[in-house]
Protein backbone atom coordinates (compact mmCIF):
# COMPACT_ATOMS: atom_id res chain seq x y z
CA UNK A 1 0.00 0.00 0.00
CA UNK A 2 1.20 3.57 -0.85
CA UNK A 3 1.87 6.27 1.64
CA UNK A 4 -0.87 8.11 -0.35
CA UNK A 5 -3.10 5.19 -0.03
CA UNK A 6 -2.43 5.22 3.86
CA UNK A 7 -3.35 8.78 4.49
CA UNK A 8 -6.46 8.10 2.60
CA UNK A 9 -7.16 5.04 4.26
CA UNK A 10 -6.95 7.09 7.71
CA UNK A 11 -9.86 9.44 7.09
CA UNK A 12 -12.36 6.42 4.78
CA UNK A 13 -11.28 3.47 6.26
CA UNK A 14 -13.97 0.92 4.39
CA UNK A 15 -14.07 2.34 1.32
CA UNK A 16 -10.30 2.64 1.00
CA UNK A 17 -10.19 -1.37 1.41
CA UNK A 18 -12.63 -1.85 -1.69
CA UNK A 19 -9.87 -0.01 -3.56
CA UNK A 20 -7.22 -2.02 -2.31
CA UNK A 21 -8.42 -5.34 -2.89
CA UNK A 22 -9.89 -4.04 -6.34
CA UNK A 23 -6.83 -1.85 -7.84
CA UNK A 24 -7.97 -1.15 -11.11
CA UNK A 25 -11.18 0.43 -10.16
CA UNK A 26 -10.59 3.70 -8.75
CA UNK A 27 -13.10 4.65 -6.17
CA UNK A 28 -12.03 7.33 -4.99
CA UNK A 29 -11.33 11.36 -6.17
CA UNK A 30 -9.92 14.66 -4.06
CA UNK A 31 -12.51 16.66 -3.73
CA UNK A 32 -10.23 20.35 -4.90
CA UNK A 33 -12.86 22.58 -2.82
CA UNK A 34 -11.88 20.72 0.70
CA UNK A 35 -9.47 18.48 -0.57
CA UNK A 36 -11.06 15.45 1.16
CA UNK A 37 -11.29 11.86 -0.32
CA UNK A 38 -14.91 11.03 -1.54
CA UNK A 39 -16.35 7.37 -2.95
CA UNK A 40 -17.15 8.46 -6.78
CA UNK A 41 -20.23 6.61 -6.99
CA UNK A 42 -21.35 8.74 -4.12
CA UNK A 43 -20.40 11.54 -5.82
CA UNK A 44 -21.98 10.56 -8.96
CA UNK A 45 -25.01 10.14 -6.88
CA UNK A 46 -24.94 13.53 -6.03
CA UNK A 47 -24.50 14.73 -9.40
CA UNK A 48 -20.64 15.48 -9.31
CA UNK A 49 -21.29 18.00 -6.10
CA UNK A 50 -18.97 17.38 -3.47
CA UNK A 51 -21.34 16.18 -0.37
CA UNK A 52 -18.62 17.50 2.35
CA UNK A 53 -18.50 21.10 1.06
CA UNK A 54 -21.09 21.32 -1.76
CA UNK A 55 -18.21 22.34 -4.78
CA UNK A 56 -20.01 21.65 -7.90
CA UNK A 57 -17.08 19.95 -10.13
CA UNK A 58 -16.64 20.32 -13.79
CA UNK A 59 -18.64 17.40 -16.19
CA UNK A 60 -18.68 16.54 -19.26
CA UNK A 61 -21.31 18.57 -21.78
CA UNK A 62 -22.58 14.73 -22.39
CA UNK A 63 -22.98 14.06 -18.79
CA UNK A 64 -24.56 17.47 -17.95
CA UNK A 65 -26.72 16.50 -20.99
CA UNK A 66 -27.92 13.16 -19.11
CA UNK A 67 -28.58 15.32 -16.08
CA UNK A 68 -31.01 18.13 -17.39
CA UNK A 69 -32.74 16.84 -20.38
CA UNK A 70 -35.72 13.85 -19.78
CA UNK A 71 -34.36 10.41 -19.69
CA UNK A 72 -34.95 9.29 -23.72
CA UNK A 73 -35.65 12.47 -24.88
CA UNK A 74 -32.31 13.82 -26.21
CA UNK A 75 -32.66 14.27 -30.11
CA UNK A 76 -28.37 15.32 -31.00
CA UNK A 77 -28.20 17.46 -33.71
CA UNK A 78 -24.74 17.51 -35.81
CA UNK A 79 -22.92 15.10 -34.14
CA UNK A 80 -20.40 14.99 -36.87
CA UNK A 81 -19.02 17.93 -37.17
CA UNK A 82 -15.37 17.91 -36.75
CA UNK A 83 -12.59 20.70 -36.88
CA UNK A 84 -9.66 20.57 -39.46
CA UNK A 85 -5.92 22.48 -38.83
CA UNK A 86 -7.52 24.85 -41.59
CA UNK A 87 -3.94 27.10 -40.34
CA UNK A 88 -2.01 23.98 -40.23
CA UNK A 89 -1.02 25.36 -36.32
CA UNK A 90 2.17 24.29 -34.74
CA UNK A 91 0.67 21.20 -32.84
CA UNK A 92 -3.02 21.99 -33.57
CA UNK A 93 -4.21 18.33 -35.63
CA UNK A 94 -2.45 16.34 -32.61
CA UNK A 95 -4.27 18.65 -29.71
CA UNK A 96 -7.48 17.78 -31.55
CA UNK A 97 -6.54 14.14 -32.10
CA UNK A 98 -5.85 13.78 -28.54
CA UNK A 99 -9.03 15.39 -27.22
CA UNK A 100 -11.07 13.59 -29.39
CA UNK A 101 -9.66 10.45 -27.85
CA UNK A 102 -9.37 11.57 -24.54
CA UNK A 103 -13.64 12.68 -24.57
CA UNK A 104 -14.98 10.51 -27.25
CA UNK A 105 -16.53 13.64 -28.80
CA UNK A 106 -15.79 15.39 -31.77
CA UNK A 107 -15.38 18.77 -30.97
CA UNK A 108 -16.31 20.92 -27.88
CA UNK A 109 -20.07 21.20 -27.60
CA UNK A 110 -22.82 18.82 -27.75
CA UNK A 111 -26.19 20.46 -29.51
CA UNK A 112 -30.09 19.32 -29.76
CA UNK A 113 -33.51 19.24 -28.65
CA UNK A 114 -34.61 17.91 -26.27
CA UNK A 115 -37.43 17.74 -22.92
CA UNK A 116 -36.88 19.41 -19.14
CA UNK A 117 -40.09 18.51 -16.84
CA UNK A 118 -41.86 17.65 -20.20
CA UNK A 119 -41.15 20.89 -21.77
CA UNK A 120 -39.35 20.89 -25.39
CA UNK A 121 -36.47 23.52 -26.27
CA UNK A 122 -33.18 23.60 -28.19
CA UNK A 123 -30.01 22.77 -26.22
CA UNK A 124 -26.39 23.18 -26.22
CA UNK A 125 -24.05 21.89 -23.42
CA UNK A 126 -20.19 22.81 -23.54
CA UNK A 127 -17.68 20.62 -23.00
CA UNK A 128 -14.56 21.69 -20.52
CA UNK A 129 -13.14 17.63 -21.37
CA UNK A 130 -12.33 19.27 -24.88
CA UNK A 131 -9.62 21.75 -24.57
CA UNK A 132 -11.72 23.32 -22.29
CA UNK A 133 -14.49 24.27 -23.85
CA UNK A 134 -12.47 26.23 -26.42
CA UNK A 135 -14.31 27.89 -28.82
CA UNK A 136 -13.49 27.47 -32.92
CA UNK A 137 -15.48 27.15 -35.80
CA UNK A 138 -16.94 23.96 -35.19
CA UNK A 139 -18.60 25.37 -31.75
CA UNK A 140 -19.43 28.18 -33.69
CA UNK A 141 -20.99 26.55 -36.03
CA UNK A 142 -23.10 23.98 -33.93
CA UNK A 143 -24.81 26.84 -31.51
CA UNK A 144 -25.58 28.86 -34.13
CA UNK A 145 -27.14 25.88 -36.26
CA UNK A 146 -29.12 25.36 -33.13
CA UNK A 147 -30.51 28.80 -32.34
CA UNK A 148 -31.27 29.12 -36.58
CA UNK A 149 -33.35 25.37 -36.13
CA UNK A 150 -34.76 26.57 -32.82
CA UNK A 151 -36.20 29.83 -34.40
CA UNK A 152 -37.85 27.83 -37.16
CA UNK A 153 -39.27 24.79 -34.45
CA UNK A 154 -40.30 27.95 -32.48
CA UNK A 155 -38.30 26.19 -29.72
CA UNK A 156 -36.34 28.08 -26.42
CA UNK A 157 -32.73 27.44 -26.22
CA UNK A 158 -31.27 26.26 -22.55
CA UNK A 159 -27.04 26.50 -23.18
CA UNK A 160 -24.80 25.27 -20.77
CA UNK A 161 -21.32 27.17 -20.99
CA UNK A 162 -18.27 26.40 -20.24
CA UNK A 163 -15.01 27.25 -21.87
CA UNK A 164 -11.55 29.16 -21.42
CA UNK A 165 -12.47 31.00 -24.12
CA UNK A 166 -11.92 31.99 -28.17
CA UNK A 167 -9.52 28.71 -30.24
CA UNK A 168 -6.25 30.48 -30.48
CA UNK A 169 -5.23 27.41 -32.72
CA UNK A 170 -8.32 28.44 -35.45
CA UNK A 171 -6.87 32.10 -35.19
CA UNK A 172 -9.23 35.29 -36.07
CA UNK A 173 -11.83 32.30 -37.52
CA UNK A 174 -12.85 31.75 -33.51
CA UNK A 175 -12.99 35.46 -33.14
CA UNK A 176 -15.60 35.77 -35.58
CA UNK A 177 -17.23 33.58 -34.06
CA UNK A 178 -18.61 35.32 -30.91
CA UNK A 179 -20.34 37.54 -33.54
CA UNK A 180 -21.68 34.87 -35.60
CA UNK A 181 -23.78 33.29 -32.50
CA UNK A 182 -24.34 36.97 -30.93
CA UNK A 183 -26.49 37.56 -34.57
CA UNK A 184 -28.04 33.66 -34.00
CA UNK A 185 -29.40 34.58 -31.00
CA UNK A 186 -30.55 38.19 -31.87
CA UNK A 187 -33.08 36.69 -35.06
CA UNK A 188 -33.77 34.03 -32.30
CA UNK A 189 -34.69 36.98 -29.47
CA UNK A 190 -36.61 38.59 -31.70
CA UNK A 191 -38.60 35.97 -32.49
CA UNK A 192 -39.84 36.28 -29.31
CA UNK A 193 -38.66 32.96 -28.33
CA UNK A 194 -36.90 32.27 -24.86
CA UNK A 195 -33.02 32.03 -24.44
CA UNK A 196 -32.07 30.69 -21.24
CA UNK A 197 -27.83 30.15 -20.54
CA UNK A 198 -26.54 28.40 -17.12
CA UNK A 199 -23.12 29.59 -16.25
CA UNK A 200 -20.75 26.66 -14.98
CA UNK A 201 -17.07 26.48 -13.84
CA UNK A 202 -15.46 28.02 -15.96
CA UNK A 203 -17.05 30.55 -18.60
CA UNK A 204 -14.48 32.89 -20.15
CA UNK A 205 -12.98 34.92 -22.66
CA UNK A 206 -14.80 35.02 -25.72
CA UNK A 207 -17.80 33.30 -24.57
CA UNK A 208 -18.48 35.41 -21.43
CA UNK A 209 -18.27 38.29 -24.07
CA UNK A 210 -20.93 36.75 -26.28
CA UNK A 211 -23.82 34.03 -25.71
CA UNK A 212 -22.84 33.16 -22.18
CA UNK A 213 -24.38 36.75 -21.35
CA UNK A 214 -26.30 37.12 -24.30
CA UNK A 215 -29.83 35.18 -22.09
CA UNK A 216 -32.80 36.32 -21.44
CA UNK A 217 -32.57 34.66 -18.42
CA UNK A 218 -28.69 33.86 -16.72
CA UNK A 219 -28.36 30.99 -14.71
CA UNK A 220 -25.16 30.26 -12.63
CA UNK A 221 -24.01 27.18 -10.41
CA UNK A 222 -22.33 27.96 -7.33
CA UNK A 223 -19.20 29.16 -7.25
CA UNK A 224 -18.37 29.26 -11.13
CA UNK A 225 -15.46 30.80 -12.30
CA UNK A 226 -17.09 33.91 -14.71
CA UNK A 227 -15.12 36.49 -16.29
CA UNK A 228 -13.75 38.27 -19.44
CA UNK A 229 -10.34 37.89 -18.39
CA UNK A 230 -9.09 35.42 -16.19
CA UNK A 231 -8.03 36.08 -12.35
CA UNK A 232 -4.10 35.50 -13.47
CA UNK A 233 -4.41 37.37 -16.07
CA UNK A 234 -5.70 40.39 -14.07
CA UNK A 235 -2.98 39.64 -11.50
CA UNK A 236 0.02 40.20 -13.58
CA UNK A 237 -1.67 43.42 -15.52
CA UNK A 238 -2.34 45.05 -12.29
CA UNK A 239 -0.35 43.52 -10.05
CA UNK A 240 -2.98 43.29 -7.30
CA UNK A 241 -3.90 40.55 -5.54
CA UNK A 242 -7.25 39.71 -6.23
CA UNK A 243 -9.98 39.61 -3.11
CA UNK A 244 -11.40 36.03 -2.51
CA UNK A 245 -14.69 35.37 -4.48
CA UNK A 246 -13.54 37.30 -7.20
CA UNK A 247 -15.33 37.13 -10.51
CA UNK A 248 -17.86 34.05 -8.81
CA UNK A 249 -21.44 33.59 -9.33
CA UNK A 250 -22.17 35.35 -5.83
CA UNK A 251 -19.90 37.88 -7.19
CA UNK A 252 -21.71 38.14 -10.80
CA UNK A 253 -25.14 38.02 -8.89
CA UNK A 254 -24.13 40.89 -6.25
CA UNK A 255 -22.70 43.18 -9.15
CA UNK A 256 -25.79 42.53 -11.22
CA UNK A 257 -24.98 40.33 -14.10
CA UNK A 258 -26.88 37.16 -13.50
CA UNK A 259 -30.44 36.55 -12.45
CA UNK A 260 -30.16 33.27 -10.04
CA UNK A 261 -27.60 31.14 -8.91
CA UNK A 262 -29.29 27.41 -8.40
CA UNK A 263 -27.54 24.44 -6.99
CA UNK A 264 -27.18 21.19 -9.35
CA UNK A 265 -29.74 19.78 -7.79
CA UNK A 266 -32.45 22.18 -8.98
CA UNK A 267 -31.58 23.19 -12.41
CA UNK A 268 -33.68 20.76 -13.64
CA UNK A 269 -36.56 21.71 -12.07
CA UNK A 270 -35.63 25.45 -11.99
CA UNK A 271 -35.41 25.20 -16.04
CA UNK A 272 -38.72 23.03 -16.63
CA UNK A 273 -40.51 26.19 -14.38
CA UNK A 274 -38.82 29.02 -16.04
CA UNK A 275 -39.71 27.02 -19.57
CA UNK A 276 -42.89 26.43 -18.40
CA UNK A 277 -43.26 30.22 -17.33
CA UNK A 278 -42.82 31.40 -21.44
CA UNK A 279 -44.95 29.20 -22.20
CA UNK A 280 -47.99 30.50 -20.69
CA UNK A 281 -48.08 27.60 -18.23
CA UNK A 282 -48.38 27.94 -14.52
CA UNK A 283 -44.88 25.40 -12.87
CA UNK A 284 -46.11 22.73 -10.98
CA UNK A 285 -46.06 22.85 -7.13
CA UNK A 286 -43.51 22.67 -4.89
CA UNK A 287 -41.14 25.11 -7.57
CA UNK A 288 -37.82 25.74 -5.60
CA UNK A 289 -38.07 29.33 -5.85
CA UNK A 290 -41.58 30.18 -4.83
CA UNK A 291 -41.79 33.06 -2.31
CA UNK A 292 -42.28 31.60 0.96
CA UNK A 293 -38.50 30.18 -0.08
CA UNK A 294 -37.16 33.76 -0.02
CA UNK A 295 -36.68 34.65 4.14
CA UNK A 296 -38.70 33.87 6.90
CA UNK A 297 -41.05 36.67 7.84
CA UNK A 298 -42.36 38.42 10.73
CA UNK A 299 -45.97 39.20 11.28
CA UNK A 300 -47.45 36.57 9.42
CA UNK A 301 -51.24 37.84 8.72
CA UNK A 302 -51.54 39.45 12.61
CA UNK A 303 -55.03 41.03 11.99
CA UNK A 304 -54.38 44.99 12.50
CA UNK A 305 -56.10 47.24 14.76
CA UNK A 306 -54.87 50.30 14.25
CA UNK A 307 -56.94 53.12 15.09
CA UNK A 308 -59.04 54.75 12.09
CA UNK A 309 -56.55 57.79 10.93
CA UNK A 310 -58.42 60.97 11.37
CA UNK A 311 -56.54 62.82 8.70
CA UNK A 312 -54.42 63.07 6.19
CA UNK A 313 -51.40 62.81 7.96
CA UNK A 314 -52.82 60.22 10.21
CA UNK A 315 -52.18 58.16 7.06
CA UNK A 316 -48.79 59.25 6.34
CA UNK A 317 -47.83 57.56 9.80
CA UNK A 318 -49.90 54.73 8.79
CA UNK A 319 -47.89 53.80 5.66
CA UNK A 320 -44.81 53.79 7.99
CA UNK A 321 -45.77 51.57 10.26
CA UNK A 322 -43.91 48.37 11.22
CA UNK A 323 -47.42 46.16 11.41
CA UNK A 324 -47.87 47.34 7.21
CA UNK A 325 -47.69 44.49 5.19
CA UNK A 326 -44.61 44.80 3.18
CA UNK A 327 -44.96 44.66 -0.31
CA UNK A 328 -42.87 41.17 -0.12
CA UNK A 329 -45.44 39.98 2.16
CA UNK A 330 -48.51 40.60 0.19
CA UNK A 331 -46.98 39.00 -2.63
CA UNK A 332 -46.17 36.25 -0.49
CA UNK A 333 -49.67 35.77 0.15
CA UNK A 334 -51.36 37.10 -3.28
CA UNK A 335 -49.40 34.64 -5.42
CA UNK A 336 -49.60 30.90 -6.44
CA UNK A 337 -45.75 31.37 -6.64
CA UNK A 338 -42.75 33.67 -8.13
CA UNK A 339 -39.20 33.56 -8.85
CA UNK A 340 -37.13 36.46 -8.46
CA UNK A 341 -34.48 37.46 -10.88
CA UNK A 342 -31.80 39.69 -10.12
CA UNK A 343 -29.37 42.41 -11.63
CA UNK A 344 -29.18 45.26 -13.83
CA UNK A 345 -26.47 44.32 -16.05
CA UNK A 346 -24.96 47.33 -15.68
CA UNK A 347 -23.43 47.56 -11.73
CA UNK A 348 -25.59 45.86 -8.86
CA UNK A 349 -28.28 44.13 -7.90
CA UNK A 350 -31.09 46.30 -5.93
CA UNK A 351 -32.77 44.98 -2.97
CA UNK A 352 -34.82 47.69 -2.38
CA UNK A 353 -36.19 46.36 -5.94
CA UNK A 354 -37.59 42.78 -5.83
CA UNK A 355 -38.55 41.52 -9.25
CA UNK A 356 -39.23 38.47 -11.18
CA UNK A 357 -41.81 36.22 -12.78
CA UNK A 358 -44.76 35.60 -10.48
CA UNK A 359 -47.79 33.39 -11.54
CA UNK A 360 -51.57 33.45 -10.46
CA UNK A 361 -54.50 31.97 -11.89
CA UNK A 362 -52.27 30.40 -14.50
CA UNK A 363 -51.20 33.49 -15.82
CA UNK A 364 -47.90 34.77 -15.81
CA UNK A 365 -46.71 38.43 -14.75
CA UNK A 366 -43.50 40.27 -14.13
CA UNK A 367 -43.57 41.47 -11.12
CA UNK A 368 -41.82 44.67 -9.26
CA UNK A 369 -41.85 45.83 -5.76
CA UNK A 370 -40.46 47.93 -3.96
CA UNK A 371 -39.49 46.02 -1.06
CA UNK A 372 -38.60 48.16 2.74
CA UNK A 373 -38.22 45.37 4.81
CA UNK A 374 -39.40 43.77 7.61
CA UNK A 375 -37.05 42.96 10.69
CA UNK A 376 -34.10 45.79 11.36
CA UNK A 377 -31.80 43.58 10.11
CA UNK A 378 -33.80 43.21 6.47
CA UNK A 379 -34.79 46.63 6.30
CA UNK A 380 -30.96 47.56 6.39
CA UNK A 381 -30.63 44.98 3.62
CA UNK A 382 -33.16 46.88 1.60
CA UNK A 383 -31.72 49.96 2.34
CA UNK A 384 -35.47 50.81 3.93
CA UNK A 385 -37.05 50.51 0.74
CA UNK A 386 -35.01 53.74 -0.86
CA UNK A 387 -34.00 52.30 -4.96
CA UNK A 388 -30.72 53.32 -6.10
CA UNK A 389 -30.50 53.73 -9.76
CA UNK A 390 -29.56 49.79 -10.29
CA UNK A 391 -32.87 49.11 -9.09
CA UNK A 392 -35.04 51.42 -11.59
CA UNK A 393 -32.74 50.02 -14.36
CA UNK A 394 -33.39 46.25 -13.29
CA UNK A 395 -37.14 47.43 -13.52
CA UNK A 396 -36.44 48.56 -17.17
CA UNK A 397 -34.48 45.31 -18.02
CA UNK A 398 -37.45 43.21 -16.55
CA UNK A 399 -40.49 45.41 -18.19
CA UNK A 400 -38.51 45.55 -21.60
CA UNK A 401 -38.61 41.35 -21.48
CA UNK A 402 -42.31 41.64 -19.81
CA UNK A 403 -43.00 43.16 -23.71
CA UNK A 404 -40.95 40.96 -25.19
CA UNK A 405 -42.77 37.53 -23.94
CA UNK A 406 -46.54 39.81 -24.03
CA UNK A 407 -46.66 39.58 -20.27
CA UNK A 408 -48.50 41.58 -17.90
CA UNK A 409 -46.78 43.67 -15.08
CA UNK A 410 -47.49 44.36 -11.47
CA UNK A 411 -45.85 47.08 -9.74
CA UNK A 412 -45.92 47.25 -5.63
CA UNK A 413 -45.01 50.93 -4.95
CA UNK A 414 -43.83 51.66 -1.58
CA UNK A 415 -41.07 53.96 -0.85
CA UNK A 416 -40.83 57.19 0.48
CA UNK A 417 -38.46 58.03 -2.35
CA UNK A 418 -35.53 57.17 -4.53
CA UNK A 419 -32.36 57.36 -2.70
CA UNK A 420 -30.49 60.23 -2.17
CA UNK A 421 -26.75 59.61 -1.92
CA UNK A 422 -23.59 60.24 -3.59
CA UNK A 423 -23.09 56.65 -5.18
CA UNK A 424 -26.93 56.95 -6.48
CA UNK A 425 -26.04 60.44 -8.09
CA UNK A 426 -22.30 59.64 -9.76
CA UNK A 427 -24.62 56.99 -11.38
CA UNK A 428 -27.76 58.73 -12.76
CA UNK A 429 -30.58 58.43 -10.00
CA UNK A 430 -32.51 61.27 -12.23
CA UNK A 431 -31.67 59.26 -15.24
CA UNK A 432 -32.61 56.38 -14.08
CA UNK A 433 -36.21 57.69 -13.19
CA UNK A 434 -36.48 59.40 -16.13
CA UNK A 435 -35.41 56.33 -18.03
CA UNK A 436 -38.34 54.64 -16.71
CA UNK A 437 -40.90 57.26 -17.17
CA UNK A 438 -40.11 57.05 -21.33
CA UNK A 439 -39.93 52.52 -20.81
CA UNK A 440 -43.33 52.30 -18.71
CA UNK A 441 -45.06 55.31 -21.26
CA UNK A 442 -44.08 53.28 -24.66
CA UNK A 443 -44.60 49.61 -22.39
CA UNK A 444 -46.53 47.31 -25.27
CA UNK A 445 -47.64 45.11 -22.78
CA UNK A 446 -50.69 46.21 -20.10
CA UNK A 447 -49.04 47.77 -16.43
CA UNK A 448 -50.92 47.71 -13.60
CA UNK A 449 -49.08 49.48 -10.00
CA UNK A 450 -50.86 49.37 -6.97
CA UNK A 451 -49.36 51.97 -4.31
CA UNK A 452 -49.34 49.94 -1.29
CA UNK A 453 -47.75 52.10 1.40
CA UNK A 454 -45.96 55.49 0.89
CA UNK A 455 -45.59 56.57 -2.81
CA UNK A 456 -42.83 59.01 -2.51
CA UNK A 457 -42.20 61.40 -5.63
CA UNK A 458 -40.36 60.15 -8.51
CA UNK A 459 -39.24 57.10 -7.26
CA UNK A 460 -42.96 55.86 -6.74
CA UNK A 461 -43.55 57.25 -10.11
CA UNK A 462 -40.90 55.29 -11.77
CA UNK A 463 -42.93 52.45 -11.44
CA UNK A 464 -46.21 53.89 -11.87
CA UNK A 465 -47.07 54.95 -15.35
CA UNK A 466 -49.25 52.13 -15.49
CA UNK A 467 -52.42 51.49 -17.57
CA UNK A 468 -54.26 51.80 -13.82
CA UNK A 469 -52.83 52.98 -10.41
CA UNK A 470 -54.55 51.78 -7.59
CA UNK A 471 -53.99 52.84 -3.85
CA UNK A 472 -54.92 50.39 -1.13
CA UNK A 473 -56.98 52.94 1.74
CA UNK A 474 -54.56 53.46 4.00
CA UNK A 475 -51.73 54.07 1.76
CA UNK A 476 -50.34 58.16 0.60
CA UNK A 477 -48.83 59.03 -2.83
CA UNK A 478 -47.45 62.71 -2.70
CA UNK A 479 -44.62 65.00 -5.20
CA UNK A 480 -42.72 65.30 -1.43
CA UNK A 481 -43.08 64.01 2.02
CA UNK A 482 -45.58 66.08 4.44
CA UNK A 483 -42.50 66.97 6.84
CA UNK A 484 -40.71 68.17 3.66
CA UNK A 485 -42.93 70.20 3.14
CA UNK A 486 -43.57 71.69 5.78
CA UNK A 487 -39.83 72.04 5.94
CA UNK A 488 -39.09 74.03 2.99
CA UNK A 489 -42.48 76.19 2.79
CA UNK A 490 -43.25 77.16 6.09
CA UNK A 491 -39.66 76.60 7.63
CA UNK A 492 -41.42 74.52 10.39
CA UNK A 493 -41.82 70.56 10.20
CA UNK A 494 -44.35 70.53 12.89
CA UNK A 495 -46.61 71.52 10.67
CA UNK A 496 -46.77 68.36 8.41
CA UNK A 497 -50.05 67.39 9.33
CA UNK A 498 -51.22 70.24 8.29
CA UNK A 499 -48.85 69.97 4.88
CA UNK A 500 -50.06 66.63 4.59
CA UNK A 501 -53.84 67.70 4.42
CA UNK A 502 -52.89 70.35 2.15
CA UNK A 503 -50.91 67.95 -0.58
CA UNK A 504 -53.78 66.13 -1.10
CA UNK A 505 -52.20 62.82 -0.65
CA UNK A 506 -54.95 60.41 0.48
CA UNK A 507 -56.17 57.74 -1.84
CA UNK A 508 -59.65 59.15 -1.58
CA UNK A 509 -58.34 62.52 -2.77
CA UNK A 510 -55.96 61.46 -5.38
CA UNK A 511 -59.06 59.24 -6.92
CA UNK A 512 -61.06 62.41 -6.93
CA UNK A 513 -58.37 64.46 -8.54
CA UNK A 514 -58.48 61.42 -10.90
CA UNK A 515 -54.81 60.80 -10.37
CA UNK A 516 -55.30 57.47 -9.60
CA UNK A 517 -57.86 55.19 -10.82
CA UNK A 518 -59.09 53.13 -7.81
CA UNK A 519 -59.07 52.36 -4.04
CA UNK A 520 -58.71 49.08 -2.19
CA UNK A 521 -60.11 49.12 1.01
CA UNK A 522 -57.93 47.69 3.79
CA UNK A 523 -57.81 49.32 7.15
CA UNK A 524 -59.06 46.66 9.82
CA UNK A 525 -57.87 43.84 7.77
CA UNK A 526 -55.48 41.01 7.79
CA UNK A 527 -52.72 40.52 5.22
CA UNK A 528 -53.84 37.74 3.80
CA UNK A 529 -57.74 40.09 3.16
CA UNK A 530 -55.50 42.50 1.91
CA UNK A 531 -53.24 40.83 -0.66
CA UNK A 532 -56.63 38.69 -1.75
CA UNK A 533 -58.54 42.18 -2.36
CA UNK A 534 -55.59 44.06 -4.04
CA UNK A 535 -54.97 40.75 -6.63
CA UNK A 536 -58.60 40.83 -7.40
CA UNK A 537 -58.79 44.37 -8.62
CA UNK A 538 -55.48 43.70 -10.34
CA UNK A 539 -56.87 40.52 -12.29
CA UNK A 540 -59.98 42.61 -12.90
CA UNK A 541 -57.93 45.09 -14.29
CA UNK A 542 -55.94 42.93 -16.46
CA UNK A 543 -58.81 40.92 -17.98
CA UNK A 544 -60.12 43.93 -19.42
CA UNK A 545 -56.73 45.22 -20.46
CA UNK A 546 -56.08 42.07 -22.19
CA UNK A 547 -58.63 42.70 -24.50
CA UNK A 548 -56.92 46.04 -26.37
CA UNK A 549 -54.23 45.74 -28.88
CA UNK A 550 -50.61 46.84 -27.63
CA UNK A 551 -51.12 50.06 -30.24
CA UNK A 552 -55.10 50.90 -28.21
CA UNK A 553 -53.32 50.15 -24.69
CA UNK A 554 -50.06 52.52 -25.37
CA UNK A 555 -52.51 55.40 -26.90
CA UNK A 556 -54.73 55.20 -23.83
CA UNK A 557 -52.02 55.05 -21.10
CA UNK A 558 -50.66 58.21 -23.06
CA UNK A 559 -54.12 59.97 -23.33
CA UNK A 560 -54.31 59.29 -19.62
CA UNK A 561 -51.26 60.80 -18.04
CA UNK A 562 -51.78 63.50 -20.93
CA UNK A 563 -55.41 64.82 -19.21
CA UNK A 564 -53.71 65.35 -15.74
CA UNK A 565 -52.96 68.61 -15.09
CA UNK A 566 -54.65 70.14 -18.36
CA UNK A 567 -57.84 70.47 -16.71
CA UNK A 568 -56.96 72.11 -14.30
CA UNK A 569 -55.69 75.47 -16.15
CA UNK A 570 -57.40 78.27 -17.44
CA UNK A 571 -56.02 80.97 -19.74
CA UNK A 572 -55.62 84.83 -17.97
ZN1 LIG B 1 -15.54 19.19 -1.08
Amino acid sequence: MSKREKSVNALEGPVTEVAAEFPERHVLVKCPGCRRVIDQDKLAANLEVCPRCGRHLRVSGRKRMRMTVDAGSFEEWDRELAATDFLGFPGYAEKLEAAREKSHEADAVVCGRGTIGGHDCALFFMDADFMMGSMGSVVGEKITRTFERARELGLPVVGFTVSGGARMQEGTTSLMQMAKVSAAVRRHSEAGLLYVTVLTDPTTGGVTASFAMEGDVIIAEPGALVAFAGPRVIEQTTHKRLPNGFQRSEFLLEHGFCDLIVERGNMAATLAELLALHEGVAPAAGAPHALAHEEPRGRRGRPKRAPEPEGAYDIVKLTRSTDRATALELLERGLDGFVELHGDRLFADDAAVVAGIGWKGGRALTVIAIERGNTTKERVRRNFGMAHPEGYRKAQRLMRQAEKFHRPVLCLVDTSGAYCGIGAEERGQGEAIASSLVEMSGLATPIVSVVVGEGGSGGALALAVADRVYMLGSAAYSVVSPEGCASILWKDTKRADEAAAALHITAGDLVELGLVDGMVPDLGLTHAEIAHDMMREVEIALDELSGLTADELVSRRYDKFRAMGGNRICSR
